[in-house]
């Protein structure tokens, strides 16, 4: 299975999806940068995520869900008074006396150093908040922290966002934004890195209806993530027992998902009781109250990041001697990317059969200027019609149009379905409409 991630890494690189960042100058820890088609991907699942939250939520006793984008560096006093610079964010950390080699302590399964069998040392405690200098000077006055989550930028701003928009309560804030962690170990691609995305939404309700949002969250979570395609036995809740709870939290349950390296959370559902707002009023002296009490916060915390790798994995397909479609032999193993319509990076593809007759290239790049408006579109030449078609399943790409020589007698042309390779020729003339409609069912 860890096979399964070395071709998922070859993969993202080759075809542009994922990057290690820095590469030419031999990368950068767990940094990583999303290619052309990454970005595509990247960008489709935090619309999905948007529109999701903002758009199409219902829940009980109403309330609606309403954006934010708060900055990156905060007053360092929202992180002492969050419980980030105590103890409470912090992991265990041990080293090997013999290779010096350095992990978190709850990852290692016996007191030795799983590299080299060597004796650890004690566990010492590592905050994870990654700190910065903010100013000329770097002096201790100036030190500012990045944030760890997003959801802090939600917090402090309670007060605006209740005034400006006149929410009554129970509303949702929702933001999409990177977060930093120290990590000790970054491992397993972007699944563990010290830079990341989150998509964090806070529920803010009365405290009596906290559990009963709870419940609608998650199950409203675990939805998205089966609505877009993830199979159905890869994915599971785990309640988090109490010894395991993060220090704001009063009940946590993960959405996992099931990488190569084993059942892994990519979700966390937690219920934070009052615990943000009401040590947010201690430490900046302002009551954040709602009518007379403290909101209880029900908050969804995903990883776009971990949900892309989720995604890319369960889409991944091989299928052996390939698909029988083309007069070509093929021997070699055909790769599928059956990534769910709103995700794929390209919708369609534009094909001309021959890319020596410039008649086919001309009809060709007309079609693809008459689409690249309203869909993401790639126009490929380049080798046979059945290598370019597999290159399109690759990456899975829902539709390809192929522009043949009947193109240009009767204006029409072969549209392939990825997931079906069926083919139906279909007129130029309603070329858009049909699309519109197959893309947005
Ligand atoms: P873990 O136990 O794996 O360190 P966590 O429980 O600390 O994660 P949360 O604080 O609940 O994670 O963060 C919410 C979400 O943010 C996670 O479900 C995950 O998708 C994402 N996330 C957290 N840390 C990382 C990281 N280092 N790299 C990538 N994504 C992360």
């Amino acid at each position: 299975m860890e096979d399964l991630l070395q071709k998922i890494i070859s993969l993202s690189k080759r075809r542009g999806f994922i990057f290690p960042s820095s590469e030419i100058y031999g990368g950068f820890g767990s940094s990583y940068d999303f290619g052309p088609l990454g970005v595509e991907m990247k960008n489709n699942i935090k619309n999905a995520w948007r529109d999701e939250m903002l758009r199409k939520q219902n829940p009980p006793a109403g309330g609606i869900v309403v954006g934010l984008d708060s900055a990156i560096m905060m007053n360092p006093k929202v992180w002492q008074a969050s419980g980030h610079l105590s103890a409470g964010f912090a992991d265990e950390l041990v080293e090997c006396k013999k290779c010096h080699h350095r992990f978190r302590k709850d990852f290692l399964e016996k007191d030795k150093c799983p590299d080299c069998g060597g004796e650890i040392t004690q566990p010492r405690k590592f905050n994870l908040m990654m700190k910065t200098f903010v100013g000329a000077l770097e002096e201790d006055s100036a030190m500012a922290y990045l944030r760890a989550e997003t959801c802090q930028g939600i917090y402090v701003n309670f007060e605006n966002i209740v005034n400006s928009m006149r929410l009554k309560i129970p509303f949702g804030v929702a933001q999409i934004g990177k977060s930093f962690r120290n990590e000790i170990t970054p491992k397993d691609f972007i699944y563990r890195t010290r830079e990341f995305e989150q998509m964090e939404m806070q529920w803010f309700c009365e405290p009596k209806t906290a559990p009963e949002f709870f419940e609608y969250w998650k199950e409203q979570r675990m939805k998205w993530y089966l609505n877009l395609g993830i199979k159905k036995e890869n994915l599971r809740f785990r309640e988090v027992n109490k010894e395991e709870l993060a220090h704001y939290a009063k009940r946590a349950v993960d959405i996992e998902y099931k990488f190569p390296f084993g059942w892994k959370e990519i979700e966390g559902v937690h219920n934070r009781g009052d615990w943000d707002l009401s040590n947010h009023s201690k430490h900046c002296g302002k009551e954040l109250k709602y009518e007379g009490y403290y909101p209880h916060i029900i908050e969804t915390s995903g990883g776009a990041d971990r949900g892309f790798l989720a995604f890319l994995i369960d889409a991944y397909e091989e299928i052996r001697g390939g698909r029988t479609e083309t007069t070509e032999a093929v021997k070699e193993v055909e790769v599928m990317l059956k990534l769910h319509k709103s995700l794929a990076p390209v919708k369609v593809a534009i094909l001309p059969l021959l890319k020596n007759k410039p008649e086919l290239v001309k009809k060709a790049r007309e079609v693809f200027d008459l689409l690249k408006n309203n869909f993401a579109c790639q126009y490929d030449e380049a080798g046979s019609i059945g290598r370019r078609y597999r290159r399109q399943d690759e990456i899975g790409t829902l539709f390809c149009l192929t522009v043949d020589f009947e193109t240009l007698e009767k204006d029409d042309l072969t549209i392939r379905d990825r997931d079906t390779m069926k083919q139906d020729r279909v007129k130029i003339d309603n070329l858009l409409e049909i699309l519109k409609e197959k893309l947005e069912k």
